[in-house]
Formats: structure tokens, C-alpha cells, sequence
């Protein structure tokens, strides 16, 4: 774990010297779980944004998208619970002062008897080779019963505290199960209390009589209240989808884990309309699509797993999260939810706007049922780092950090590295740049050994690199290196956009998707 722990931290500092991620207004000692992104982020951010983008608008017809604004008006909010019920519960420990979810310290020590349990797993399997049966372990093994118990108790009671929003109950737990301050050591907690996500700002001057205004914190409403909209202009018909990319913001109170908990983040939402009744099996559906999605990245099928809901949020009737094991366990990078007609029905209410679809094979209006699929930029782009991040050790002892990052997503596809910087090799290398740039991304680089100029592209997980040399200006072929194999091999410039588009494009993970 602590070695994970230290790769984690590897990552942030990666991120911050290659130009990926800086913490926000830095020069001013930060903003607490605000970040910008760099000169490299900002091009691995725009290929997830594209690559979600073109599966849902490209790979499906029925799906369109938008781009709604920030400021909606605010009885929006009311409509959909966020006023009222968009809270989580807080404990202050006394003596660190320091502030908690409570139902983050909970699950945290649910993990921990999940912790106990694995323990005893990898033990046995050590212990039994290739005879161990992990099953049957699990059904037996009376230390996994007694903390399989432990879990399943606590889950239940757990459960039953947040969806009956009991908060003493919630704090009472915490004392049964001895929770301490990780900072203090103690257990001396206040109440439990509950605190809005959604910050407020206000519209218009205050002479005029300023109205209060959130800023989203979520874009699925911006979807919901232009489903008319959409619907007629476009006309569409049900089944289909309206799919948006766009800001959200919360004032979360536990941030520490950086890009995977932001206070101003990014979410790529999809809202899938349905016929009610059908909506159970849309939501099987759509679970399917978008795990495929994320496994065709390459980053390993066993990094993802579903998680469940048990606890279901007000507008649900199925949930799910899709999780990605990040340094620090396995985590949600998605939520996929069957959200009934909750949204599309609330908005009738407080808008008094008939918000209906007549289906013209049912010969009957209704308000459709949603399946949503809900993804943070931040954390697909924080597990697609942590999934790519690897260090090597190199024949002869030598070392180096690459990023394996799946070509498509790579904010540089092709260095073009001049072996000198003299005898017409820049100007030659340059031409390459120029008749390629167009392709896709390029760097020109002529600092520094070509050894070191091929470890600052690994570190940024550039695929390609080709170097031009003095036989290149007579027979025009550089030398290709792969940055994961590292081989090299000589090949005609004539030949380098085949060689390396049909590598870095979409459109080939796409069809790779559809086929699958
Ligand atoms: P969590 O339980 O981790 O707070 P959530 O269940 O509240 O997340 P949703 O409301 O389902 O999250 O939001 C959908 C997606 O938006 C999440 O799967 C996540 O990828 C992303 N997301 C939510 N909150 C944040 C945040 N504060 N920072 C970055 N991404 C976020």
C-alpha cells in the first residue's frame, strides 16, 4: 500500500513537471482542489473529449449532443433535489479540527475489514499454489466469515442510516466501530451535520433585486430542461439520446485526492430517453457499451470492475458505478443510472410545462423514462495517467519513466528528432514536420543527445519518435523508434503517415469497439 501511496504521489509530480496538470493559481500558494491543466493535459483531455464524444455521437445515431450554459435558472435545482437534498454529512473531530464525510469514514473502515479479508486470501493462495480455490476459501475460512460478517453488518446498518438520512444513527456508528481522527488519533466528534455541494453566486446588480444563481454541478440538468427542444427540432424519436461535455462544480468537502475529487470539474454526460418499462433493460445495455469503452483503451481488462448500488439515490432505480483501480484502490470513474421519469416529471411540476413524448407505435404520450451514463474528464484522464505510468529499468542498468498512454490519446504522436543540428538535417527534418503536421501532432526537438531526447518523449508518452540522420538526405528513410518496445527500425519517410495514422487514430478504437 505504501508503495502504492508513493506512486501515486510519482504521478502528481509527473503531471506537474511534463505539463499535465498544475495545481491552480499556484504563484499564490494554490486553490484548495482547483487545478489547470498544461501544454500536455490540455491534449490528452481534448483526445478523451473527442474519443467520448464520437463514440456516442458517431457510433450511435439516435444520439445527438449539446452545450448548455453554466447559469440555469435556479428552480431548476429545486426540481431536481439539489437544494434539498444535494448534502453530505460532516463530522469535526475536536482535537485535529479537522472535517470528514462521515459516510466517507465509514466506508473507509469497511474497506478496512475488505483489507483484512485479502489478506487472507493472498496468504492461502501462497500457501496452496495452484490448488487454491478462492471460492471455496471465501465460503469456509472461518477469519473471512467473521470479517465478511463484520462488512455485511455494517453495510446493512450503514445503509439504512443514509437512506433514512439518520444522522445520529450515522455518528453512532462511527462511535460503535471505534473510528478514529487518521489525523488526531481521537475519538472525540462533534454532531453530524449536513452541508450543501453547490456553490451560489447572484445575477443581476442588487439595485435591481439580484436573484441567486448556482453554478451546476452537474450538466444532466442542462440536458433534461432542453429535451423538448431537442426532441422537436431534431426530431427525434424514442429511443434516443442527448449526450454534453461541460463544466460542474461542488464545493466538495473531503478534496484531497487531486484531479479525482475537484471543486470545478468536468463531466461527460450522456442521457439516454426511453419508453417506460423498458428502461431496466436500456440501463443492461448501456452498462455493457460503456465498460467496452473504457477496456478498448488497452489499460488492462482486470483494472475495471462494476460496483453496484445498493443505496439508491431519490431519483434512481438501478445504479452502478464503473470502477478503475487507481493507486489508491479501486475508485468510480463512472455512474450509470436508470433515473425513472424523477427529472423529466419534476420539471413538469415546477414548470408547468407539459414535458411529453407521443409515441406514434404506442399511440400514446408519456414522460420518458432515462438512462444516464455520467463520466468525470478529470478522473478518466487521472486513471488513464495512473494506468500508463510505469517505470523501467534498461539493459545495462539505466532507467526510464514512460507513459504508456494509448496512442490515440497521446498528446504527441510523432517527434521528428534531426540527429544534429547542422548539415541540412533540421531543414530536413522540418519537411517531415511540415508534410505530416496535418495528420496529427507533431514535435520537432533538436536539443540534447538523441537518447535524451527520446526519454522526454517517453515521459509524455509520445508513441513515435523518428530521427533523421546523414543517410537520410540521400536515401530518404529515418530511423522509427516504438516507444514501448523501444526498437528501432529504418523506414521511408514516404511511408511514415500510413505507418503511424492507422496506429493513432480513433476511428480505428471505435470500429474496434463496434466490433466487439
Ligand atoms: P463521488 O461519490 O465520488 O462523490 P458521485 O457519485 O457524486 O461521485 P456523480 O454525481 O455520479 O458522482 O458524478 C458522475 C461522475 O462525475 C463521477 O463518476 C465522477 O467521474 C465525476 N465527478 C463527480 N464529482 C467529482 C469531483 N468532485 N471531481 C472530479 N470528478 C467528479
Amino acid at each position: 500500500m505504501a508503495q502504492q501511496e508513493d506512486v501515486f504521489k510519482k504521478i502528481i509530480s509527473h503531471c506537474k513537471e511534463y505539463g499535465f496538470v498544475f495545481p491552480s493559481s499556484e504563484i499564490y500558494d494554490g486553490l484548495g482542489a482547483v487545478y489547470d491543466y498544461g501544454q500536455n493535459g490540455v491534449e490528452l483531455k481534448n483526445n478523451i473529449k473527442k474519443y467520448w464524444w464520437d463514440s456516442m455521437t458517431l457510433m450511435n445515431e439516435n444520439v445527438v449532443g449539446i452545450d448548455s450554459a453554466v447559469f440555469m435558472h435556479p428552480t431548476i435545482w429545486k426540481a431536481s433535489g439539489h437544494v434539498d437534498a444535494f448534502n453530505d454529512p460532516l463530522i469535526d473531530n475536536k482535537d485535529s479540527k479537522k472535517r470528514y464525510r462521515a459516510d466517507v469514514l465509514i466506508e473507509e473502515q469497511i474497506a478496512k475489514f475488505e483489507d483484512k479479508i485479502n489478506k487472507e486470501i493472498e496468504k492461502a493462495a501462497k500457501r496452496f499454489g495452484d490448488a487454491f480455490d478462492e471460492k471455496q476459501f471465501r465460503e469456509t475460512n472461518p477469519r473471512v466469515l467473521e470479517n465478511q460478517g463484520k462488512i455485511d453488518e455494517l453495510h446493512a446498518r450503514f445503509a439504512k442510516a443514509l437512506n433514512d438520512n439518520d444522522l445520529v444513527d450515522l455518528r453512532q456508528i462511527i462511535l460503535d466501530y471505534e473510528i478514529v481522527c487518521p489525523v488526531s488519533g481521537t475519538r472525540n466528534w462533534t454532531e453530524v451535520r449536513q452541508f450543501n455541494l453547490m456553490f451560489a453566486t447572484e445575477m443581476g446588480s442588487t439595485a435591481d433585486g439580484a436573484m441567486k444563481v448556482y453554478l451546476r454541478p452537474e450538466t444532466a440538468q442542462g440536458i433534461f430542461v432542453n429535451f423538448l427542444n431537442v426532441q422537436k427540432s431534431g426530431r427525434m424519436k424514442i429511443p434516443f439520446g442527448i449526450a454534453q461535455i461541460g463544466k460542474a462544480f461542488r464545493n466538495e468537502i473531503v478534496a484531497r485526492q487531486f484531479i479525482f475529487r475537484m471543486r470545478e470539474f468536468e463531466q461527460m454526460e450522456m442521457q439516454f430517453f426511453v419508453r417506460p418499462g423498458e428502461e431496466l433493460e436500456w440501463f443492461a445495455k448501456w452498462k455493457e457499451i460503456r465498460l467496452k469503452w473504457h477496456k478498448s483503451l488497452g489499460l488492462g481488462d482486470e483494472k475495471y470492475r462494476y460496483h453496484d448500488h445498493e443505496k439508491l439515490a431519490h431519483y434512481a432505480n438501478a445504479a452502478t458505478d464503473i470502477e478503475f483501480e487507481m493507486p489508491f484502490g479501486f475508485k468510480e470513474v463512472e455512474g450509470i443510472h436508470s433515473r425513472t421519469d424523477f427529472d423529466l416529471s419534476s420539471h413538469e411540476q415546477y414548470s408547468g410545462k407539459k414535458i411529453q413524448y407521443f409515441d406514434p407505435e404506442l399511440n400514446q404520450s408519456y414522460v420518458p423514462y432515462v438512462i444516464e451514463t455520467s463520466i468525470g474528464v478529470d478522473r478518466m484522464f487521472l486513471s488513464i495517467m495512473a494506468g500508463s505510468y510505469s517505470e523501467e529499468t534498461l539493459e545495462g542498468g539505466d532507467s526510464r519513466v514512460v507513459l504508456k498512454l494509448p496512442p490515440a490519446l497521446a498528446p504527441v504522436k510523432l517527434a521528428v528528432l534531426p540527429l544534429v543540428k547542422k548539415d541540412g538535417l533540421p531543414e530536413k527534418a522540418r519537411e517531415i514536420m511540415d508534410n505530416l503536421k496535418f495528420n496529427f501532432n507533431c514535435r520537432y526537438d533538436e536539443k540534447d543527445t538523441v537518447g535524451k531526447r527520446y526519454r522526454r518523449q517517453d515521459a509524455i508518452g509520445t508513441p513515435y519518435c523518428v530521427t533523421v540522420d546523414y543517410d537520410s538526405l540521400n536515401d530518404h528513410c529515418v530511423t522509427i523508434r516504438y516507444r514501448d518496445t523501444m526498437e528501432q527500425e529504418r523506414v521511408p519517410v514516404a511511408g511514415l503517415e500510413n505507418i503511424i495514422s492507422d496506429k493513432v487514430s480513433m476511428k480505428n478504437l471505435l470500429k474496434q469497439i463496434a466490433k466487439s
